[in-house]
């Protein structure tokens, strides 16, 4: 399908294999992740302008002032949340182009993610379902008060950077959970807590660049 599409034929998967390998070198270690990241095609989550592009290392504009992260990034966080054991419950907050919870559908039982831009939203539950991927169930809101209903979760992601980490989210954390998440304005870091009875600790994992976590919902 896809191929036909693009005209890439096999070379989608050739150049996704490549991609993992360069991901592997970067010290992504965890197979499973590395798995996952090679079983999303990256292309059909951008502009079909930027789809020779998508199997580069790098974040493009998917629209609305907004980029699809880095797969290198993509896949820190993920390997990141796979820590403490198998994903059961997980939430993203930024649901974006959709690329990062299609990752994370090949890992967790059920994927929960929050969008603020109605049309980014739409555009991603299109490709979530032509992809099959019926384990994502996705919600159009501010995410910064998580998804309180739903959770608590044994992972929680944040894609676009909070000037700081959101209490909400921590809250939503089960025992022994890890919330991976961008803080910082000009300067990021990415950030790992992980929360342990009524502890939480944190680390640091990167200096990383992403778009801001805004607030309120839009169209
Ligand atoms: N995970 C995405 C990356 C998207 S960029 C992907 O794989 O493509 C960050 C996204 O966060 C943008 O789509 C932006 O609209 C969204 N965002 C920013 N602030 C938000 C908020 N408060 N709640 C929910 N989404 C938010």
């Amino acid at each position: 399908m896809t191929g036909v599409r693009l005209g890439m034929g096999m070379t989608s998967q050739r150049t996704r294999g490549r991609l993992i390998e360069r991901l592997r070198m970067q010290g992504v270690a965890d197979e499973l992740t590395l798995q996952a990241v090679g079983a999303v095609p990256r292309h059909l989550f951008v502009d079909e302008a930027l789809a020779s592009r998508a199997y580069e290392d790098t974040a493009l504009p998917i629209g609305h002032g907004q980029t699809i992260s880095q797969p290198y990034i993509v896949a820190r966080m993920t390997a990141a949340l796979r820590l403490s054991g198998p994903l059961g419950k997980v939430l993203e907050v930024g649901t974006g182009s959709g690329y990062q919870a299609a990752v994370l559908a090949q890992l967790a039982g059920q994927v929960y993610t929050v969008e603020r831009v109605g049309a980014l939203l739409r555009a991603a539950r299109a490709r979530f379902a032509s992809l099959g991927l019926h384990n994502i169930r996705s919600r159009h809101a501010d995410g910064h008060n998580g998804w309180p209903d739903v959770g608590p979760f044994d992972g929680i992601i944040v894609t676009a950077a909070a000037r700081e980490v959101p209490e909400d989210l921590l809250v939503q954390l089960r025992d022994e959970g890890r919330l991976v998440v961008p803080v910082g304005t000009h300067q990021q870091a990415l950030l790992m807590y992980r929360r342990r009875g009524d502890t939480v600790t944190c680390e640091r994992l990167e200096d990383v660049n992403f778009v801001p976590l805004l607030p309120g919902d839009v169209v």
